[in-house]
């Protein structure tokens, strides 16, 4: 390649996730289907694996079936950001639904934070996990003025800690002209995402989950009491099958694929750099996102010597390589010190939303789903994970409040979300405009 896009690439530069460096693919063999499980769980990510452990250590036989190899999902491709994210504003559903309901969903979205840090400190999963706190920038007074609001309310309805940083002491926090400042939120963590769904995998597994890897659901039907599930390497029965695959939903769950806006993330990874010049770019060491529609993020590797950024979030993608390059232009632009970086990984991963933004788990036909995260599936796919497992137990603590209402879907849509691109246009125009 030539041009500006290569002379943004390294020499070395790889359309492949810098995660998967650490936490390569497992290459197997899918071996042999059993005739039957108690429980089928369908997509191997952080939801289907968060389900699976509490399932067989209940005593259920549990197979995973997946695609492509165990993790190739948006789990081992996301930039690790473990927050409390609704799409939904706290002040938003306190104006909408009053006070005591917004409360109960954010209770929820703070508990599937501590479900995670439960999960990884009670399984000792060796994936980074840390609470390094998560600065957010405002691009304008008027952002910065929003976000002062929101966790002013959060703070008193919620007791969620937060502290507004001005413009002299933002650099603190990192080396930006972009942001009239921001907030930090101190106790909001980050994961390597890689690793964690590895580790999950492991406990899984030791557990006695079975995972058919490369083996794609084609279809699902009843059968008795349970169901038959379909695959091109043969069929089994299940007595429950949960489908647990977000954004890679297709054509065998239509009724889920009518209620799913499929979605595309991207994220590049800078070639090594000095640890002083990335300490210097952002040396508070936190997750940063920006106050903005379309939201860029960006936080340290693991290493201390690179930094992950991703944006353009539900844009198309023709070429990943001049994505990459357009990405680091937004990257540079935010944090002009970390110009001569180039760019040695690009990556991208496809999320789910939902028509009424907020992640469900529910059952259609008998058969359990848990899905439509819009950009927060690590803490929430751990979460409804769990709850989805619990429910299928009869346990009452599966009950959540995103498993209530309607899973609503829009006239004539089909799950071709043909109109992401004209949204996500439209959320750029107003950024710019703000
Ligand atoms: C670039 C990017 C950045 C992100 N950053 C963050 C972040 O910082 N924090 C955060 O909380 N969230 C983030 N997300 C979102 C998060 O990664 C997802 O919401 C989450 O991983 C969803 O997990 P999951 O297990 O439900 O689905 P996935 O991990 O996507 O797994 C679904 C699996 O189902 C499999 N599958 C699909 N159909 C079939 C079939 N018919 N048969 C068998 N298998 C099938 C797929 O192959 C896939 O492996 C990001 C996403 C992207 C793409």
């Amino acid at each position: 390649m030539t041009g500006q896009a290569g002379e943004a690439l390294a020499p070395a530069f790889k359309e492949s996730p810098y995660w998967w460096e650490a936490a390569p693919r497992p290459q197997e063999d899918p071996g042999p289907l059993p005739r039957s499980v108690d429980v089928a769980i369908v997509g191997s990510g952080v939801t289907g694996l968060n389900a699976a452990i509490p399932l067989v250590r209940a005593g259920r036989s549990v197979l995973l079936l997946e695609a492509g190899a165990a993790g190739e999902g948006a789990s081992t491709l996301n930039a690790g950001f473990v927050g409390r994210t609704l799409k939904h504003s706290f002040g938003e559903l306190v104006d909408k639904l009053g006070r005591d309901r917004a409360v109960i969903f954010y209770r929820e979205v703070a508990a599937a934070l501590d479900h995670v840090e439960t999960i990884v400190k009670g399984e000792k999963l060796d994936c980074g996990f840390r609470r390094c706190g998560r600065f957010i920038g405002a691009p304008s007074t008027r952002a910065y003025d929003e976000i002062a609001r929101e966790y002013d309310l959060r703070e008193r309805h919620l007791g969620e800690p937060f502290a507004m940083v001005d413009q002299a002491a933002m650099s603190q926090e990192i080396a930006s002209r972009a942001y009239v400042g921001g907030a930090v939120i101190p106790d909001l963590a980050a994961i390597e995402p890689g690793r964690y769904q590895l580790e999950l995998l492991r406990v899984a597994r030791d557990a006695g989950a079975a995972v058919a890897p490369n083996t794609a659901v084609t279809g699902i039907t009843r059968a008795g009491d349970g169901f038959t599930v379909r695959t091109p390497r043969g069929s089994l029965e299940a007595r429950e099958v949960l489908v647990a695959t977000n954004g890679y939903t297709g054509s065998p769950f239509g009724w889920l694929r009518r209620r799913l806006i499929p979605f595309h993330g991207y994220m590049i990874a800078t070639e090594e750099l000095s640890a002083d010049t990335v300490a210097r770019a952002l040396p508070s060491d936190r997750t940063y996102i920006d106050h903005r529609h379309n939201i860029r993020y960006l936080r340290r590797a693991p290493c201390g010597r690179r930094v992950l950024f991703g944006g353009q979030t539900g844009g198309p993608i023709r070429n990943l390589k001049a994505k990459a390059a357009e990405l680091r232009r937004m990257l540079i632009e935010i944090v002009p010190d970390l110009s001569p970086a180039r760019v040695s990984h690009a990556w991208t991963g496809r999320c789910a939303a939902t028509f009424d933004l907020y992640p469900h788990l529910g059952r259609h036909d008998g058969i359990h789903y848990a899905l439509g995260y819009s950009f927060a599936g690590v803490p929430m796919g751990s979460y409804l994970g769990r709850k989805a497992a619990l429910t299928i137990l009869g346990d009452p603590a599966g009950h959540t409040v995103f498993g209530e209402g309607s899973f609503p879907s829009f006239p004539f849509y089909t799950g071709h979300p043909w109109f992401v691109p004209l949204v996500m246009a439209y959320y750029d125009w107003q950024d710019r405009r703000a």
